[in-house]
């Protein structure tokens, strides 16, 4: 028998804390660093056009982890810069993009609901 060292989970909220092992890194905690990167204007919220290729190395701008030849590349313009990132990182990068724009429109109409669909 192995004997658990089991930690209550509490306070685990809004803690931002800095990507480095890379080890423990879940979906919904890259998620939640997409969200506070964006908010913070430290990521630019994606607006669809990105290519796929084949890694090349380069740094993920969403995990900071090398993009193997092995994974799929996304190449993101529009930004003077190019990005890169995985398929994956980059999907969660666009989803988050989305909300965080209607955030940001929902916030800025505040009050004005337009119920009217074409
Ligand atoms: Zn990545």
């Amino acid at each position: 028998m192995i004997p658990t060292n089991r930690q209550p989970r509490s306070g685990a909220f809004g803690r931002p804390r800095p990507i480095s092992d890379g080890s423990s890194g879940t979906d919904e905690n890259l998620r939640r660093q997409i969200r506070a990167r964006l908010l913070e204007a430290r990521l630019p919220a994606v607006n669809g056009v990105a290519r796929s290729h084949r890694g090349s190395g380069r740094p993920c701008i969403v995990c900071r982890r090398a993009i193997e030849p092995t994974e799929v590349e996304r190449q993101v313009g529009g930004f003077g810069v190019l990005l890169f990132a995985h398929e994956v990182c980059y999907k969660l990068w666009r989803e988050e993009s989305v909300a965080h724009r209607t955030a940001v429109v929902r916030e800025a109409t505040s009050g004005e609901a337009d119920g009217s669909i074409p």
